[in-house]
């Protein structure tokens, strides 16, 4: 078998800052809290929990300094924070905030403002808080037929695929005079998604890795079963199944942006090892 890891796979930017953040905080502070888990990843929030990184979603549990993780929160989450006097560190990935930003602009400036994403992810819901929890949160395009409005503005959550982005803006347009978009996908989940996609068509079998929690990993999971009909989602090595592989096969993997490199690597190596 030939395997192939994908170009751009595994942990983004954000992520890797936001670890960064808690370890270096984890220097000075025996105990601190991430709001909600610090990744989609459940591995490497059991590790973190076992150097002191606890998981609350409720500020009224929390008396240590708080981590608020890549994703964001909404504004009154930091105005919460402050009435406790809770000591915090904001690891909202730079890319996230922009967006936020670009939702409270769009609030402000009259538009009706339309969020491209899965109204239950914490980075949405966040959005949606600087839009003063006004905007329409959608995610086909059946959802944005019903929108009719003289002003529209839109932003995406960072981790959808800017094919479905591109669709509904499109759609959207049919019904609005004035049409403001942010394209607020993040380069990293571009760049993820593009590299998947050629190594999908390129193999007999694709290995997807990540949180089954995690909205981009599930994303990339979609876009190379359209490609290779034989891929399969796993969270870590130990879900390998040897029957899936064949003599000869090209094996392409991909891993979605909460995923450590050494599950990717643990991956190649038990998949070099089933011997097919
Ligand atoms: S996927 Fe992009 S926006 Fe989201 S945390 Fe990573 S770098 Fe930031």
């Amino acid at each position: 078998m030939k395997i192939t890891i994908a170009e751009n796979s595994g942990f983004c930017y954000g992520v890797m800052r936001a670890i960064k953040m808690a370890d270096e905080a984890l220097r000075k502070n025996p105990i601190i809290y991430s709001l909600g888990p610090i990744i989609h990843n459940p591995q490497v929030v059991e590790d973190y929990e076992k150097k002191g990184l606890m998981v609350s979603e409720n500020l009224n549990d929390i008396d240590a300094p708080v981590l608020i993780r890549s994703h964001g929160v909404p504004p009154e989450t930091y105005k919460q924070i402050k009435e406790k006097k809770l000591d915090f560190i904001d690891a909202t990935c730079p890319f996230v905030k922009e967006a936020q930003d670009y939702a409270k602009e769009l609030y402000l400036e009259g538009y009706t403002v339309v969020i491209f994403g899965d109204k239950n992810h914490p980075e949405v819901k966040a959005h949606w808080g600087y839009t003063n929890y006004k905007a329409y949160i959608i995610n086909s395009l059946e959802e944005a037929e019903k929108i009719k409005s003289e002003k529209i503005g839109i932003i995406s959550q960072t981790t959808q695929s800017i094919d479905k982005f591109s669709k509904v803006v499109a759609q959207l347009s049919k019904h609005s005079k004035k049409i403001k978009v942010y394209n607020t996908i993040c380069d990293a989940t571009e760049k993820r998604q593009k590299s998947a996609k050629e190594l999908a068509k390129k193999s007999d079998v694709m290995i997807v890795i990540g949180g089954k929690n995690s909205a981009n990993t599930r994303k990339l999971y979609e876009i190379c079963l359209n490609y290779c009909k034989n891929t399969h989602y796993i969270e870590t090595e130990n879900e390998l199944k040897k029957q899936w592989f064949a003599p000869n096969d090209r094996v392409g993997i991909t891993a979605g942006a909460s995923t450590p490199s050494y599950i990717i690597e643990r991956t190649f190596e038990s998949i070099r090892g089933l011997n097919v």
